[in-house]
């Protein structure tokens, strides 16, 4: 672990195109709770002259640093260098703290004041990152800057690489999406700071997450080198509420641990790759991670049959990962618990009681596997309909029970019936994987959690039905995760509504 180089700042990028707007920017940012701002003066228009910079910067209420970003490192500022290094120099003179110069100017050019020197690759991650950051460190500069963009979170740790290894107090970034990582754990390491945005659409770099993300949702004030770190590997990621809900649950129990989303681009060959990266750095003390599509299968070949719970083995995915001591990971299937245990609550069975029910399973991709192999565990009569089927039969192969075409739904004779296909799932709404409910079923759960009750259910409950909805399935395998992680009984009732507001908010 690196040592503690001291306080890291919460910095707020302003990007106001004019210095009134970001002076009421600053104001904001520090009553949102930033440390410091970074004032963006190369998107001020026109350029500032002394008399604005003195407006923008005299006694400002928090701690600025002064950048203006030149075009050739990704700022807008077009006009001359010398110009450049003035307005910069005026803006140390009206009050800023720090002045931001990139590495490509002579150290003698240098504006006077605490300078942090700063590198940007918009393209992508430098291979010779860490010869890029010796070169920082041995300038005169207060604090080196490395910022670049990363396609995978795998990238992202290499910024993780360069604060553990720091020399000096060090800002590392990760642009895009995939980097937010870099971002949300610079606490942990004892970065000298981390940007986020006053609001959305105000970032000033790709992935940039808000003041309010870093503090409620990642808990950023309380990070420290013993958090706990957990996430959720797959992609895409942009509507995932997984670090919504196992943050609110780490919140409600009070738990010094942080989840984070992390994008690794679809392939096996990806995955092992991340996951190589993960057990190359023990010093991040990783706990757990969630896996969702299209990693399922990739996490079983990666972890090892060994080492995965039978029912994962079945099903041949797993969707949660154990760090446990000495590097050795274990696998878990959480879906189809979850999913038996959604129907036997609803239905207030055990789940021994399903043996010999009769149940109707509709598809036969991921969710249909977790499905029918918690259900032939306990023994149901289980008949798989499909759309395609072959699948339908391969799957009945392995579990032993029957298969049939999705047309042959119509006359089945079962007691109950469970979706697992995503017809009805938003956006289409308004479709339905079946024209009528078949009079045997008596209950209908569809895995479907977004929308919450779906055409199906609908349709069920006008008939009668008892109606399952998936979002108690989503809720569950999140609460089987959090016990096998923590030890502890998840919050139940914190998950849930952090749930059900986001897809009331339509962020699923
Ligand atoms: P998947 O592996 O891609 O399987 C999709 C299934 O849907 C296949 O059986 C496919 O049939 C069928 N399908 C797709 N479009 C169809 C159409 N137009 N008509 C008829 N059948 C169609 O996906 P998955 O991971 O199993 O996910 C399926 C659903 O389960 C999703 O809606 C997901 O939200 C839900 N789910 C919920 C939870 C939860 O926690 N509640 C967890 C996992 C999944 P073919 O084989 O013919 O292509």
């Amino acid at each position: 672990m690196a040592s503690d180089r001291g306080h890291t700042r919460l910095i707020c990028s302003l990007t106001s195109p004019d210095a009134v707007s970001m002076r009421a920017d600053m104001v904001a940012a520090a009553a949102a709770g930033a440390d410091t701002v970074e004032c963006r003066l190369d998107l001020l228009q026109p350029a500032p002259n002394e008399r604005t910079l003195r407006s923008l910067l005299a006694d400002p209420p928090l701690e600025v640093i002064a950048t203006c970003r030149p075009v050739r490192q990704g700022g807008h500022f077009a006009g001359e260098e010398s110009w450049r290094l003035e307005i910069l120099r005026l803006a140390v003179q009206a009050g800023a703290t720090f002045v931001d110069v990139e590495d490509d100017v002579d150290p003698a050019a240098w504006p006077a004041g605490r300078v942090i020197c700063s590198f940007h690759e918009m393209d992508g991650c430098p291979p010779d990152l860490e010869k890029i950051v010796r070169r920082l460190d041995d300038s005169p500069a207060e604090v080196s800057k490395v910022a670049f963009t990363a396609s995978s979170s795998q990238d992202a740790l290499r910024a993780l690489d360069v604060l553990h290894n720091a020399r000096k107090p060090t800002l590392a970034l990760a642009m895009g999406e995939a980097g937010a990582v870099s971002r949300i754990l610079a606490r942990k390491f004892s970065a000298f700071g981390t940007f986020a945005s006053l609001r959305r659409g105000a970032e000033s770099a790709a992935g940039q997450l808000t003041i309010q993300e870093m503090r409620q949702l990642y808990r950023w004030d309380g990070h420290s080198h013993t958090t706990s770190i957990y996430g959720v590997v797959g992609y895409p990621l942009a509507h995932t509420m997984s670090p919504a809900i196992h943050n609110a649950a780490f919140a409600a129990e009070d738990l010094d641990a942080v989840y984070v989303p992390l994008l690794v681009q679809p392939g096996e060959d990806n995955f092992r790759r991340f996951m190589d990266a993960l057990a190359d750095r023990p010093w991040l003390h990783w706990r757990g991670l969630s896996i969702t599509i299209p990693h399922k299968a990739n996490a079983l070949a990666y972890v090892g049959p060994k080492s995965c719970a039978k029912l994962a083995r079945q099903i041949g995915a797993v969707n949660t990962i154990l760090f446990g001591s000495r590097k050795r990971l274990r696998g878990e299937n959480t879906d189809c618990v979850a999913a038996l245990d959604a129907l036997c609550e609803a239905m207030g069975i055990r789940r021994a009681e399903l043996a010999g029910k009769t149940v109707a399973v509709l598809g036969a991709g991921g969710a249909a596997r977790a499905v029918v192999a918690g259900l032939r565990e306990y023994r149901s009569e289980v008949t798989v309909y499909n759309r395609t089927l072959d699948r339908a039969e391969e799957l009945a192969k392995t579990f032993s029970c029957r298969a049939a075409g999705l047309d042959e739904v119509a006359g089945m004779s079962a007691e109950i019936l469970i979706n697992c296909t995503s017809v009805g799932m938003h956006p289409h709404v308004d479709s339905c994987p079946l024209a009528a409910i078949p009079p045997s079923v008596k209950v209908v759960f569809d895995t479907i959690y977004n929308p919450v009750r779906t055409r199906l259910l609908q349709r069920a409950g006008e008939k009668n039905c008892l109606t399952v909805s998936g979002v108690e399935m989503f809720i569950n395998q999140a609460m089987v995760q959090f016990k096998l992680w923590t030890g502890r009984e998840a919050p139940a009732d914190v998950m849930r509504r952090v749930v059900l507001e986001k897809l009331d908010a339509g962020g699923a």
